[in-house]
């Protein structure tokens, strides 16, 4: 993957990141979703590009530009009713309800923390459920919507919760964009704030259930969507992807999407993320910082940022740390560090305090901002995959 090689190694190199790109994506389609479709064979135009409802409403004899109307009420406005939407005459409302929804999830559970932390646990169509956080910033009036990509994950991180849970299938768009607008309609943040006006959920961190960039192709149709300027219309320097480190995928996304890169790093050498997350033995950490430094647009106000979840006695020595500077340097990164949120079973106990601080302090020291992520509504099961989990044991209990 190395770009310092010839014409004829790069070439090569190309080649084979795009047979991968072909493999990872041809894997995807296994776990596709099911048609955003209801029982009675009315679609959801949630989660359509904007060419897709114009074909809509030509296939039902309208004119293209209704899509224009439509995507106005369905992502700026935020309304799900055709009956209230005023700019569409009456007949034309009534055919587009016989034919069409504006979907929104099912809501099994939601709860908010005592910090205010709220947490939704959303059931689609087929019954299966994934989890939605809002982390509100502890000191402004903003806040970041933590949204899933997919049902359960392949790639069992050992630290994590979810990674106990096998791949059921991937979301579609209209799932992965439904849940912000599922969250925005609890905070009854509608019509979407135009530009300099504050927004209460601000930010979109995709870092939930799933590896996103094993769903890329639905998970970059619904990050177009948010982004879109004319609906939902948040930057994409307010939407972080977080990665496990699918180097492959991390190009695309970089070339196609270009939001703020999370890399979920947890290790500093190939021996220990190996077990922590198995996905390097596919990607070690030479070709994700590789794929790092070619992520396009990086720079000291936009850093990629490293995700580090501090486990005791595991990955917390001050070696550890001064290798970390290592790795970055060179690099527009910070470091996130996340003490560990232990969940029933898990095989980790969380770092000390003062391991965090040591740790902490030779990063800030090499010149890396590495804030300490305060454990958020922990009275919430706020370990992502523990509410799933839950409810499904509790559904369990009461069918047997
Ligand atoms: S950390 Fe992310 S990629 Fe790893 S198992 Fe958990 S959900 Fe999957």
């Amino acid at each position: 993957m190395s770009r310092e090689r010839g014409a004829g190694g790069a070439a090569v190199s190309a080649e084979l990141s795009s047979a991968e790109r072909d493999r990872i994506l041809a894997k995807s389609a296994l776990f596709a979703p099911p048609p955003a479709m209801l029982a009675d064979g009315r679609r959801d135009l949630v989660g359509l590009s904007r060419e897709e409802l114009a074909a809509e409403m030509v296939a039902i004899g309208e004119k293209p530009f209704r899509a224009k109307q439509l995507w106005h009420w369905i992502y700026h406005q935020g309304v799900t009713d055709f009956a209230r939407m005023p700019s569409i005459a009456k007949p034309m409302q009534a055919k587009l309800a016989e034919r069409f929804v504006v979907g929104r999830p099912g809501v099994t559970t939601e709860q908010t923390s005592t910090d205010g932390t709220r947490k939704w646990l959303f059931r689609w169509r087929d019954g299966q459920e994934v989890e939605t956080v809002y982390i509100p910033s502890p000191d402004e009036d903003r806040g970041a919507v933590c949204i899933s990509t997919q049902v359960g994950c392949t790639l069992s991180c050992r630290f994590c919760h979810t990674g106990t849970q096998k791949l059921v299938r991937n979301l579609g768009a209209a799932e992965i964009v439904g849940q912000f607008m599922a969250a925005r309609d609890s905070y009854g943040e509608w019509p979407s704030p135009k530009d300099g006006t504050a927004r209460h959920l601000s930010n979109i961190v995709v870092m939930g259930m799933g590896e996103p960039l094993y769903n890329y192709e639905n998970t970059a149709k619904a990050l177009r969507i948010v982004m879109d300027h004319e609906g939902i219309a948040l930057s994409r320097r307010r939407i972080t992807l977080s990665t496990s480190g699918v180097v492959p995928m991390m190009d695309r996304c970089g070339a196609e999407l270009n939001v703020n890169l999370a890399v979920s790093l947890h290790a500093v050498t190939n021996e220990l993320r190996n077990e922590i997350v198995p996905l390097n033995r596919k990607y070690p950490i030479e070709e994700l910082m590789a794929a790092c430094h070619r992520y396009p647009g990086a720079s000291n106000a936009r850093r990629i940022t490293f995700e580090y979840v501090m486990l005791r006695g595991v990955n917390d020595s001050p070696a550890e740390a001064r290798e970390l500077v290592r790795l970055l340097r060179g690099l527009p990164a910070k470091v996130n560090l996340i003490p560990f949120n232990p969940w029933p079973g898990s095989p980790y106990k969380t770092s000390t305090p003062e391991a965090v601080r040591a740790f902490a302090a030779i990063v800030e020291e090499a010149g890396y901002s590495s804030p300490v992520r305060r454990p958020r509504g922990r009275d919430i099961l706020a370990a992502c995959g523990q509410l799933k989990t839950e409810s499904e044991r509790a559904r369990k209990a009461d069918a047997a």
